[in-house]
């Protein structure tokens, strides 16, 4: 029913999906449509995944989008977001064959709740990913997000043995998936399930949809942001009012690499191929010099 349907539409940067150690400083065309697979309580993106779909009319189809990525400024690819993609999936496959055929980079952020055999397909074409982690034990993807746990972690584990690029997202709720036990174990599940070079990003919750407790303290952030760097090298605070943690440091010898504010990147002490310049360690694996960031 959404095949070919769009709600959003830009040309983002894509340090916005967040993707910090996928070709940073360039952009991404980003697209969603309508529709999830969860249920979350918490939603904060609600008026697109929780809507109905009864008046959907199709606005654009995978050639017309492959066009607009090809002639969009310092663009990489394409970029499935906004609502689940895992919902889009065949006019995904459609597009993102398209997206390769040009040669461009797909992404897609999701909630990786999707079974084996569809994410073995999408895994021939999509380049990277960010999945949502949305926290580390299953009565909250029981009681708030209408899913569960264990799937999300298998999702991870075969998008990470397929050797694709792979960030995750966890969206930190007071009182619901804040606790620094619970982020020390999945910081640690993730550093042996899926390597330590894993970015994590700890994201601030704010009240949205059903939910109106009030918005996480950043204490808590960075309480929580120092529990998962015992364990991963690559953690990152988004949406706090301060902007702090949200740097990449080499990961060898811990000089400053990146600098993000906002969505300005800086990109420092690198060389052309994304190796740290001061100790040769290879930071980016995907990298090219960019115009749009300052160097
Ligand atoms: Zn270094």
């Amino acid at each position: 029913m959404t095949y070919g349907v769009t709600s959003g539409h830009s040309l983002d940067p894509v340090e916005k999906k967040p993707l910090y150690h996928f070709f940073p400083g360039h952009n991404i065309l980003s697209v969603g449509s309508y529709g999830c697979n969860m249920r979350c309580d918490f939603c904060q993106n609600y008026h697109i995944s929780q809507t109905r779909a009864d008046s959907f009319y199709p606005d654009t189809d995978p050639e017309k989008l492959a066009i607009e990525a090809l002639n969009a400024p310092d663009n990489i690819g394409l970029a499935f977001t906004y609502n689940e993609p895992v919902i889009w999936f065949e006019f995904i496959m459609d597009t993102a064959i398209k997206i390769k055929e040009k040669g461009m980079s797909n992404v897609m952020v999701s909630n990786g709740f999707v079974n084996k055999n569809p994410l073995n397909d999408l895994l021939e074409f999509i380049d990277a990913f960010n999945i949502d982690l949305k926290a580390f034990n299953n009565p909250f993807y029981t009681k708030l997000t209408g899913a569960e746990l264990e799937p999300v972690k298998e999702a991870l584990k075969q998008i990470s043995k397929a050797g694709k690029h792979l960030e995750v997202t966890t969206l930190i709720i007071p009182g619901r998936n804040d606790s620094e036990q619970e982020m020390d174990m999945e910081a640690k599940w993730i550093s042996e399930e899926l390597g330590n070079e894993t970015p994590l990003h700890l994201s601030r919750y704010f009240p949205r949809y059903k939910r109106d407790d009030p918005a996480t303290p950043e204490s808590v952030l960075a309480r929580l942001y120092d529990t998962a760097s015992k364990h991963l090298k690559y953690v990152y605070v988004g949406n706090t009012s301060d902007g702090n943690g949200q740097d990449t440091k080499c990961s060898k010898c811990g000089k400053i690499v990146t600098r993000r504010s906002g969505y300005n990147t800086r990109l420092l002490n690198l060389d052309s191929k994304g190796k740290c310049s001061a100790c040769g360690n290879s930071v980016y694996r995907n990298f090219t010099l960019s115009s749009r960031a300052a160097h």
